[in-house]
């Protein structure tokens, strides 16, 4: 029998093992000693269960759906600790941060409970239209049926419940596939689900190999939506294999913030911002800042800032309290980041701090003179470096922001208004956001990413909408 030791209790998670597809062990750290081969029969039957439980969900009342996913939600808070351990040692995130992911959930269910009761439809004059005259008309959302969800390692409860909650409210069913790096936190959140009123098969999460999985599930004529949270290169390839399905792709960034030249006595606080921005979870955020552009007036003294509280974090263990920064999630990561940090100092970018290798991880990095071609601009980086850069007064700052391939959050400092608006309307981002460093989200806000970093749009109330479809009914009473 597999035992999870957390919170001083043992949880038993025996019923994982079950799981034909899935076993693992647990021996003092959490870890997935094994994934078995994907089962193609497995998956068919739980694409067929869920077609069954769909009949059933899909008649249920909007006040019911509200209900189930208030409950849901007073549910996980209710767990929150055991909830948020598991978070934090299987994806190695300070145990700080796994519980504002908690909390966070707590409130995106809640979120997708209103919504579920605000599912409004409309009328069309269709009297509007030559010849229309005499006809009334009733269009009205309609789940989709049984969605489909992948999510990423670094957020494995909340990006799993972005998908879960839109669609239980939407009145779909919907079938999960986490991370193979961290599965626990959504396996374990599905048998919460158990205790609840939800019914049977409504929600499923299905682990393993997650191109061999998801190859199969995209064939199948059964799904009718995909929604899938992760790197580029893989979000491309869904997207090249979904043939008429529906699809919202929520992928990477390079995600830069512009300090303008604003005054000396707010540069420590922005610099607090943009440290936390850059190096949470060691960068392992869609949302990480990676690029920051500062204005030369302010340059020395901001930099300055910036190095000593990037120096100021503290190394440890995922389940020590006050801890800023872990290993990476693993070493293929950690190789890659260093790397990519020596090839930039190799071709003349300056280390302003950090760059070394720290047990699993790499120490918090600021780098400067980075040449524009370097991996460390172009690339993804997912992890603890900040790229740092001065503006001259003449340089076009929107120009060079919008010059990246991505396109997900961009953030500004200024307080001359005219520029920020002016910036604002140009930037090619999905979001900018002024004052405040790209690495911000609340659940309830659209989220959607342009250029490589998505198609189609998530938060609470987006997602619900992509995952339904529209009917129009017409009367003739001619
Ligand atoms: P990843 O793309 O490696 O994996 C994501 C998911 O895809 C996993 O479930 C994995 O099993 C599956 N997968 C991997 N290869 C596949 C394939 N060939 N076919 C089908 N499925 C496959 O990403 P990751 O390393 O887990 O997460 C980091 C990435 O996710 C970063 O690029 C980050 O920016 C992105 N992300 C984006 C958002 C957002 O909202 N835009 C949020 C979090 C993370």
């Amino acid at each position: 029998m597999s035992l999870l030791k957390i919170l001083g209790d043992e949880i038993n998670l025996s019923h994982l093992n079950q799981l034909p597809e899935y076993s693992y062990e647990y021996s003092g750290e959490l870890k997935a000693l094994q994934i078995k081969a994907f089962n193609q029969e497995v998956v068919k039957k739980v694409i067929a269960d869920s077609e069954k439980a769909y009949e059933g969900y899909r008649r249920v009342t909007a006040f019911e759906r509200s209900e189930i996913l208030f409950e849901l939600s007073r549910l996980l808070h209710e767990h929150r600790e055991v909830m948020a351990r598991i978070i934090s040692l299987e994806a190695k995130k300070p145990i700080k941060l796994a519980r504002a992911e908690v909390d966070r959930t707590v409130a995106t269910l809640k979120f997708s409970g209103i919504e579920a009761s605000k599912l409004e439809g409309e009328t069309i004059p269709l009297d509007a239209a030559p010849n229309g005259a005499g006809r009334e008309t009733l269009v009205k959302p309609e789940p989709v049926g049984i969605v489909y969800a992948v999510t990423p390692f670094n957020f494995p409860l909340n990006l799993a419940m972005h998908k879960i909650g839109p669609a239980l409210a939407a009145g779909n069913t919907i079938i999960v596939k986490p991370s193979e790096k961290t599965p626990f936190s959504t396996l374990f959140m599905n048998t919460l689900f158990k205790k609840s009123s939800l019914p049977e098969n409504v929600v499923q999460v299905v682990t393993g190999d997650g191109k061999e999985i998801t190859d199969y599930v995209l064939q199948q004529e059964e799904i009718k939506k995909i929604s899938f949270t992760g790197s580029v290169p893989v979000g491309k390839l869904i997207k090249s294999k979904v043939g008429l399905k529906k699809l919202t792709l929520e992928l990477g960034s390079t995600s830069p913030v512009y300090i303008d030249d604003v005054e000396e006595s707010l540069l420590d606080e922005i610099a607090s911002k943009v440290i936390n921005g850059a190096f949470s979870y060691n960068g392992q955020v869609c949302i990480s800042t990676q690029k920051v552009y500062i204005h030369e007036n302010i340059y020395e003294s901001f930099v300055g800032s910036m190095i000593e509280k990037a120096e100021a974090l503290k190394y440890g263990h995922p389940l020590e309290e006050n801890v800023d920064y872990t290993d990476l999630i693993d070493k293929n990561s950690q190789e890659r980041i260093l790397s990519w940090i020596e090839e930039a100092v190799n071709t003349g970018a300056k280390l302003l701090t950090g760059g070394k290798k720290i047990k699993g991880g790499v120490t918090p990095t600021l780098i400067t003179n980075v040449g524009e071609q370097m991996k460390l601009c172009t690339q993804e980086v997912f992890g603890p470096v900040l790229v740092v850069r001065k503006i001259k007064k003449e340089e076009n700052i929107v120009k060079l922001l919008n010059s990246s391939d991505n396109g997900l959050n961009a953030g500004i400092f200024s307080n001359d208004m005219k520029f920020v608006m002016n910036a604002a309307n140009e930037l090619d981002y999905g979001q900018v956001l002024i004052n405040d460093v790209p690495t911000l989200r609340f659940d309830n806000m659209p989220y959607s990413g342009r250029k490589n970093s998505g198609y189609g749009v998530e938060g609470v109330k987006y997602a619900v909408r992509e995952m339904m479809q529209s009917k129009m009914i017409s009367y003739n009473y001619k």
